[in-house]
């Protein structure tokens, strides 16, 4: 069982809105009515009833009448994010964007079932940073395997990945699987739902502003002052195709980052993750929906 960043992060957000004024914990409430709880799924009950969408929540009094459609699951990292973010972020995020698009798919009449998050992704190139955890993108196949196999045996024959961590490449993983089972599985990186350019000054790739306004929308309790944020600054490759992105490799990210950081937090706020939220839920739910209700032998027109 990984002792859930879930907990922490329900823990430190209602000692939080006992100690704010009256607007956090009113604030809290209303996300909790609406659905979009700023804490992890796991926090257990919401107005006194389970979400059926959210697995960890669910009995099995529930499964069995339940007819689920499309399993998604949650993938990330546990990784530094720069002097403000928590090495869980990645984690926070895919779970959360999952749960409230899986909400809002199950509210149109979709059966869908959010999986634990993996909170373990492939961090290779940061090995140097201590508490980086990494795994393999062969250890990786063989999880997803092994969970997509689970669920074929129990005829749940479509799987969404919802990645939230850039090392992470399911794409050739799937291709592999392909051939070996009855399960149509399909990736998608949440940051890339929506294009993020018109909702933020300049989104940065890793714990800069889109990150950061997302985790002070989500867990801000798990934030700290942006004060103590490094700038993010990134240095660039000195081979020119590297450098102009149509040559490929990964970067030893102690060497082009001294924070940790790519991209600039200072410019985030709240509202702009919130907002930048609603509008990566809405159209992945829109997904959710088709994926649901697809024929898988009739998928193409
Ligand atoms: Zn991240």
């Amino acid at each position: 069982m990984h002792p859930g960043v879930a907990e922490l992060v329900s823990f430190r957000a209602t000692e939080r809105a006992a100690l704010v004024a009256g607007n956090g914990a009113r604030s809290r409430m209303m996300n909790e009515i609406e659905g979009t709880a700023p804490s992890s799924p796991l926090t257990g009950e919401r107005n006194g009833s389970r979400r059926p969408w959210v697995l960890a929540e669910t009995s099995w009094a529930t499964v069995r009448e339940t007819n689920y459609e499309l399993a998604v699951l949650p993938w990330g990292a546990t990784e530094a994010h720069n002097f403000h973010l928590p090495y869980a972020t990645d984690n926070v995020e895919s779970e959360s964007v999952a749960v409230r698009a899986a909400g809002q798919a199950w509210e149109r009449g979709a059966r869908v079932a959010v999986l634990p998050t993996v909170p373990f992704g492939v961090n290779t190139t940061q090995l140097d940073i201590p508490l980086t955890l990494s795994v393999t993108p062969s250890t990786q196949l063989a999880l997803l395997r092994d969970l997509a196999s689970s669920l074929a045996g129990q005829g749940i024959r479509k799987l969404l990945i919802l990645n939230g961590h850039g090392g992470n490449n399911f794409r050739q993983m799937i291709r592999e699987l392909y051939p070996e089972l009855p399960v149509f599985i399909c990736s998608v990186n949440w940051y890339d739902c929506v294009d993020p350019r018109p909702f933020f000054d300049q989104p940065g790739d890793h714990a800069g502003e889109l990150e950061t306004s997302v985790m002070l929308e989500l867990a801000p309790a798990l934030v700290e002052p942006l004060s103590t944020a490094g700038d993010g600054s990134v240095k660039q490759w000195r081979i020119g195709g590297l450098r102009e992105g149509w040559a490929w490799a990964p970067r030893q990210w102690t060497r082009v980052t001294s924070d940790t950081g790519i991209g600039n937090p200072a410019a985030a706020t709240a509202a702009k993750g919130a907002a930048f939220l609603e509008a990566v839920s809405s159209r992945l739910a829109d997904l959710l929906v088709e994926l649901a209700a697809a024929d898988l032998d009739d998928m193409y027109v």
